[in-house]
């Protein structure tokens, strides 16, 4: 990216790219495949196209969906304490409180289960015509908008993190034995970092605005 001489409250808004992260604006040069822009202020990545970045995203979305179905129904942890055993799953904890409280549940089952859920179905909903080199799915940019506008409110490693806090404590009053969702939900987390990392949203964009005919 380069400042142009033209001034660049001049060039036509789809001309100029602006940094998510500082506001910086430059003047959009396309990079050609393998290559990146990133913004000489702060480093942020702008474009980063990659040749099958969409197939590699599309599996991981697949991989994604299967382990929150998994981490969601498997034994996420068991517990031996006093002689007694219990194996719980993340909707049974979700689902443990009973009231007022069941409002409680729901949210945290919003945010770490069905929120990440929704997002990965967005995403595949929006990438896979745009991998096939069909024209975009109905609705295809509202749902990338969606699907963008929840990335805050997908929290399955902050609840990974949180878990993991909770049990140094309760390490030392029972014997906690993690189950395959635990293990699931530690894959997860390094997935969907890797899918928001991946994902070069201004190619998305562009092919979602001009998409090829066909
Ligand atoms: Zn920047």
């Amino acid at each position: 990216m380069d400042h142009a001489a033209t001034p660049l409250a001049d060039l036509p808004l789809d001309e100029l790219i602006v940094c998510p992260q500082c506001d910086a604006t430059y003047r959009l040069r396309r990079p050609k495949h393998g290559e990146r822009a990133t913004c000489s202020r702060c480093h942020t990545a702008l474009i980063t196209p990659r040749r099958n970045a969409g197939l590699q995203i599309i599996a991981v979305a697949l991989a994604v969906l299967v382990l929150i179905l998994g981490a969601t129904v498997f034994p996420f942890l068991r517990i031996d304490a006093a002689g007694t055993s219990n194996a719980v799953s993340i909707l049974d904890a979700a689902l443990a409180f009973g009231g007022p409280m069941i409002l409680l549940s729901l949210a945290t089952a919003a945010l770490i289960v069905f929120i990440p859920l929704l997002r990965v179905m967005l995403t595949l909903y929006v990438l896979i015509p745009v991998v096939l080199d069909r024209p975009p799915a109905r609705h295809a940019i509202p749902a990338f908008r969606l699907s963008e506008g929840l990335r805050p409110w997908s929290m399955a490693e902050v609840f990974a993190i949180g878990c993991a806090v909770a049990l140094v404590k309760v390490a030392d009053l029972a014997d906690v034995e993690f189950g395959p969702a635990f293990y699931m939900f530690g894959a997860l987390v390094v997935l969907v970092i890797a899918q928001d990392r991946f994902l070069c949203k201004w190619s998305v964009w562009q092919s979602l605005e001009h998409p090829k005919k066909s």
